[in-house]
């Protein structure tokens, strides 16, 4: 009973079959495979726009370097202050700018808020030597708090960035899980909200190991290959990210994998919510479940095997439709995540041991 993460599942089948598929045979190293190339020609077509795509190994490299293609040493970052870029990336964004600063702002279920967003920005005017210039807006969807920014949030949010002169990053880890649960097309949720530059995620819905920066902009991309190669993320075998990428995007694949975690996740939400004494922190709207657990079930959980994370309180507890009381004494946070790997019997087997001891 495995909850920690979406990235405790392998690959998918079809993707490690596309693995051995592309094996055979030479194929052109650094980039320049066939097999990288078609993976562009095909995200350009699901994107409904033209598009640089580079792909990297991990999450924490694609940010990085996307976030270093649009801002100067001297530069801010902008993102909530739990952002996975600030928090959980081991300073790499500001060793790929060259020693930029990430800006934390607080905001209930993870998300920032146009008016948030603005009064910091307030804090940072442009031209004084002493302080850094304002570069640009990070934002995550799915969000740390594995909730979604509707559309309408996110073309208010970077309507505010593009005002300032700030372009807009998206950190898409999980854009495929959030997508399915928005039913909007991937250039809705993309470029046409105002993200300038995505980072791709495909490694925790069903990738060995691959993820995308896409520039929606080729202007901006345009020294991104030496970027990448520094930081040692151009593959020579590169045909092994292209082979992921490609068959992540067959015939809807990534879309089907993202629908049953996200079917998971509101199995074991919906499970968890009609135990007595058991209650979800905010709504589940993707793949992500935060719950509150009495001890003795966290406990009991625990001995019979389940495995999840214990979550540092949010700075701001949310208040709204679908929440819940802050934890009181003997009572803890935790987070749940599904992946398209997890099963019924997995999620229906937590769901008696939470009830019996709850
Ligand atoms: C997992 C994750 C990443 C990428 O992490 P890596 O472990 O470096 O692949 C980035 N952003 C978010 C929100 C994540 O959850």
């Amino acid at each position: 009973m495995d909850f920690s993460s979406d990235n405790i599942a392998g690959a998918s089948r079809p993707i490690l079959e596309a693995l051995i598929g592309a094996n055979e045979g030479p194929a052109t190293p650094y980039g320049a495979d066939g097999w990288s190339r078609e993976a562009e020609r095909r995200l350009a077509e699901i994107f409904e726009h033209d598009l640089v795509c580079f792909l990297v190994t991990t999450g924490t490299a694609a940010n990085a370097l996307a976030l270093s293609a649009l801002c100067p040493p001297w530069g801010a970052v902008f993102c909530h202050a739990e952002a996975h870029v600030i928090a959980d990336e081991c300073g790499a964004p500001e060793m790929a700018t060259g020693g930029a600063k990430l800006v934390g702002i607080e905001g209930a279920f993870g998300k920032l808020t146009p008016e948030a967003f603005a009064a910091r920005l307030e804090n940072f005017p442009r031209g004084p030597v002493r302080q850094v210039q304002p570069a640009a807006l990070s934002l995550s969807q799915v969000t740390e708090s594995g909730t979604l920014y509707s559309l309408a949030e996110l073309r208010a949010l970077s309507d505010r960035a593009h005002e300032a002169g700030l372009p807009v990053h998206m950190d898409g880890a999980r854009f495929a899980n959030a997508l399915v649960a928005l039913g909007a097309t991937p250039a809705e949720m993309s470029w046409k909200a105002g993200i300038d530059v995505l980072s791709f995620g495909a490694t925790k819905n069903g990738a060995l190991a691959c993820e995308a920066v896409l520039f929606f902009d080729p202007e901006r991309a345009r020294d991104f290959v030496y970027r990448r190669k520094r930081a040692g993320h151009t593959l020579s075998k590169s045909r092994m990210l292209g082979a992921q990428m490609v068959a992540y995007l067959q015939e809807g694949h990534w879309l089907d994998l993202a629908r049953k975690a996200n079917a998971q996740a509101h199995r074991l939400a919906k499970g968890i919510a009609a135990i007595d004494g058991l209650r979800l922190a905010w709504p589940c709207e993707a793949n992500e479940i935060f719950v509150i657990l009495p001890e003795k079930v966290d406990t009991h959980l625990r001995k019979a095997g389940a495995h999840y994370y214990a979550w540092e309180m949010p700075a701001v507890w949310p208040v709204g439709t679908g929440t819940g009381a802050k934890p009181g004494p003997g009572e803890s946070l935790v987070r749940l995540v599904t992946s398209f790997a997890t099963k019924e019997v997995t999620i229906d087997r937590f769901l008696a041991v939470a009830a019996a001891a709850a």
